[in-house]
């Protein structure tokens, strides 16, 4: 049974999709069969993963409404082993439209059921807030990758996040865990970067990845092109970074 791991954090800007997109290719890259869950209105990892959407295509959000079946709405990227299920403006509906809906929470956990057989991975690219996007994703979710941009305030918010995330675990996901922190767009020349590293690893020590993503312009050119950095410039430090990230999972699992 696959994975599920939601990539979240309330701040945008800070390196969610950008995860999700170049991680789910490495880990795909690397034999494992994966898929990705896009739950950003904003829709920015269908589009980084090269998937165009017309005006009828079924997204998450027909699922979540009980408008389509998840398998229906499944499609593949250029990527081998790597699927997508995309996202669109319209997910900014459900936010409010699930708010009637018996058991709101749990809408994706129910839709990712029938699917998680096929998958070694799920990763879900979760909106920049805690609304109910969010929380169904942390509720269908084994864990959580929380990136954290090495930048002023990196850590503003994160005691918000992790105060969600345990009265999640106390009513909707009681085995929800914390998959790790991910410190994203590094800089080793910018002292706010090695400053940012060094608080959150006295506070956070065990929970943080031993991979840093660095900055790394290739990776903020590749979406432009619908390409994760495996296929813009798999030589990038950008690419090595993220193939570094799929092992150290990889290196994980039982
Ligand atoms: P989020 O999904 O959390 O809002 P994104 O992944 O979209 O954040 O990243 C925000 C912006 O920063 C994007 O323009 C992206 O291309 C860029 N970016 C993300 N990670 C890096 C990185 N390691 N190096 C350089 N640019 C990055
Ligand atoms: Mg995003």
């Amino acid at each position: 049974m696959g994975k599920i791991i939601a990539i979240a954090n309330q701040k945008g800007g800070v390196g969610k999709t950008t995860t999700a997109i170049n991680l789910s290719s490495a880990l795909g890259f690397a034999d494992a069969k994966v898929l990705v869950v896009d739950m950003d209105p904003q829709g920015n990892a269908t589009s980084g993963l090269g998937v165009v959407l017309s005006d009828e295509s079924a997204s998450i959000y027909d699922v979540l409404i009980g408008r389509a079946e998840t398998k229906s709405t499944i499609r593949p990227t250029k990527i081998e082993n790597l699927d997508i299920i995309p996202g669109n403006i319209n997910l900014s509906a459900a936010e409010v439209e699930l708010v009637t809906e018996m058991s709101r929470e749990t809408k994706l956990k129910k839709a990712l059921a029938c699917v998680r057989d096929e998958y070694n991975f799920i990763m879900i690219d979760c909106p920049p807030s805690l609304g109910l996007l969010t929380i169904n994703s942390l509720t269908a979710a084994d864990s959580v990758l929380i990136p954290l941009q090495c930048e002023y305030y990196a850590m503003e918010g994160l005691g918000q996040l992790l105060n969600t995330i345990r009265l999640i675990r106390e009513s909707l996901n009681e085995d929800l865990e914390l998959e790790g922190i991910l410190l994203t767009m590094f800089d080793p020349r910018n002292n706010l970067s090695k400053e940012v590293q060094k608080q959150v690893e006295e506070y956070l020590h065990d929970s943080i990845f031993n991979t840093i993503i660095p900055r790394n312009v290739r990776l903020s050119e590749a979406p432009s092109f619908g390409q994760s950095i495996i296929e813009y410039d798999i030589k990038s430090k950008g690419a090595a970074s993220y193939i570094e990230l799929a092992k150290e999972m990889l290196a994980r699992l039982p």
